[in-house]
């Protein structure tokens, strides 16, 4: 199926690995001309030159760290001066840190807000106004399987994603008139570096070796596997096609079957 999102501005925020990096490989590939974020210059401008090489399309690697307002200001500034207004904008972040209500501080509840929820709904409001005057939009959140069914020790995730579901399905109706949707993506497992970091995590809270964690991971999945970031990144890029026009406030779980409920 050909998308017709050839040319389209895109941007994909924390995007130098992961399943970031699946959605702007997979939208480069569509011929789309991307943006991709993170925190240090040098990783964000090396996964930029990957990706380029990969898809034949010159992607550009924009520095900004998605817990910092002004960052947020500042990349779209960057954006706009080179490649123009987005058309197309995946928002995502690092997730914030594991962690049960027993072990987590109170000051770690804003922080995991601001990195988590207001990042995407800052990245939102620095795009809309050119979306809606082209009457022509694509957002799509990356936030988690946890949005349907919530992690034990996730915590942080677990509250601050359910809250951006909140904020994406209420702007979903509003901007809909406007040419603009609005969707989500709720990843399952997926073979990245943070799921190598919860892993190891649980690997040393249950005295075992990662390599057995990951092999129970699979096993539990209906699967019997884990996601790849470029199938997650294909996902991305059909709701960002033309032909997903009409598809706006839905949470579309990738997960392998893993989520077991009925909606
Ligand atoms: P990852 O650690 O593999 O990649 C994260 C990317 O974000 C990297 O490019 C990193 O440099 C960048 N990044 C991290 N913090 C940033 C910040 N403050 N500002 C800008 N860039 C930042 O993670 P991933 O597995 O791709 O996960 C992406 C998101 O999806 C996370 O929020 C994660 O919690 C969530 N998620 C992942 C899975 C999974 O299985 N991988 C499942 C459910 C939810």
């Amino acid at each position: 199926m050909i998308f017709g999102i050839k040319d389209k501005i895109a941007l994909v925020t924390a995007a130098s690995r992961g399943l970031g990096r699946g959605c702007a490989e997979q939208l480069a590939a569509e011929g789309c001309r991307v943006a991709i974020c993170s925190r240090n210059e040098a990783t964000v401008k090396q996964s930029a030159e990957e990706i380029s090489a990969k898809t034949g399309r010159k992607v550009l690697g924009l520095v900004a760290d998605m817990s910092r307002i002004e960052d947020i200001s500042r990349l779209l500034e960057d954006l706009r001066q080179s490649l123009g207004e987005p058309d197309i904008l995946v928002t995502n972040a690092g997730g914030p840190p594991p962690g049960t209500y027993a072990s987590t501080a109170l000051e770690e509840y804003e922080k995991a807000i601001n990195l988590t929820l207001l990042s995407a709904v800052h990245l939102i409001h620095g795009v809309t106004p050119a979306m809606k005057t082209k009457r022509w939009g694509r957002i799509i959140a990356i936030t988690s399987i946890s949005v349907k069914q919530p992690i034990g020790n996730l915590l942080l995730s677990n509250m601050a994603r359910a809250g951006l579901t909140g904020f994406l399905k209420t702007i979903a109706t509003e901007l809909a008139p406007d040419g603009i949707t609005v969707n989500a993506l709720l990843p399952g497992i997926h073979k990245t570096s943070r799921i190598d970091q919860l892993v190891r995590y649980r690997a040393d809270q249950e005295n075992k070796s990662p390599e057995e964690i990951i092999q129970e991971m699979m096993s539990a999945n209906p699967s019997n596997s884990i996601g790849d970031p470029s199938e997650f990144g294909a996902a991305a890029a059909f709701l960002a096609s033309v032909q997903a026009r009409f598809i706006t406030g839905q949470n579309l779980l990738v997960d392998g079957g893993d989520y077991r409920g009925l909606l």
